[in-house]
């Protein structure tokens, strides 16, 4: 089993070990056809962007260095704010970008202080009992979907319930109605097999993506190789498996910038 390619990388401009010239070589050692770098949105202190503007910088240099054969977009994970689905990017920030992740993430910094209490604080309550855990869960949930809804140009929704536990199954079906892709994260080794199991009962599209912050782990797919393998995931329904084609074929912009 082979990938086409590998949607989500991070580089130097936010939290990766490598930059863009790494990046190209090391997903042309795995045999990759194409990749996305997808920093970080700016609104999540350390990891973040330091502001928009570079990955508009991103795809100047991007362009001027050889790439060999290998397509190389310029994408974000965009960090979800809260329980209306307000992303830390702007109109014009996501209307340049090859291809939008949107994910939750511990730390940002939230669209209101009731966002904050409701979202990223209650988020942190869930070991205490049941009860908060529950509240968790309906709040991460009620984020999640609203992104989905309030983001037409969103194509992933990475690591879908970590850090913040999820209603699997809600969001699945939200991923469906708006047509975003459900992560495999292999980073991560997220979500796990049982969620991956229900998202795949229910009827999503998988993306497998590597999450990588090294040159070792671009285009490391195993985890999602053995999650299709393991739970007989039909292929058709994985869109960056070998010969399915690229971006160019389920990306929502579809706009091919780079050759
Ligand atoms: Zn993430
Ligand atoms: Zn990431």
């Amino acid at each position: 089993m082979k990938f086409y390619g590998d949607y989500h990388i991070h580089s130097h401009n936010s939290d990766g070990r490598q930059n863009h010239r790494e990046i190209i070589e090391a997903a042309r050692r795995k045999g990759l056809r194409e990749i996305a770098i997808t920093d970080h949105g700016p609104l999540v202190p350390v990891i973040g962007v330091k502001n928009a503007a570079r990955y508009d910088r991103l795809g100047e240099k991007i362009e001027s260095s050889d790439r060999q054969g290998l397509r190389v977009y310029v994408g974000a994970e965009a960090n979800i704010r809260g329980l209306d689905g307000k992303l830390d990017l702007d109109r014009k920030t996501i209307d340049n970008l090859d291809v939008l992740i949107a994910g939750m993430h511990p730390y940002t910094i939230p669209s209101s202080l009731k966002d904050g209490a409701r979202l990223f604080l209650q988020n942190s309550l869930r070991h205490l009992s049941r009860g908060q855990r529950r509240r968790a869960v309906i709040n991460n949930t009620e984020a999640c979907v609203a992104a989905i809804y309030a983001n037409p140009e969103l194509d992933i929704l990475s690591h879908p319930g970590l850090f913040f536990a999820i209603d699997v199954g809600e969001v699945a079906r939200a991923c469906i109605q708006k047509e975003v892709l459900f992560e495999i994260n292999c980073g991560h080794e997220y979500p796990g097999f049982s969620d991956i199991m229900e998202a795949n009962r229910i009827g999503v599209k998988f993306v497998v993506n590597s999450d990588a912050h090294f040159p070792d782990t671009v285009g490391e797919l195993d985890y999602g190789k053995r999650a299709i393998e393991k739970l007989g995931i039909d292929p058709e329904r994985v869109v960056n498996l070998d010969g399915r084609g690229g971006l160019s074929e389920w990306g929502k912009k579809a706009r091919v910038c780079i050759y």
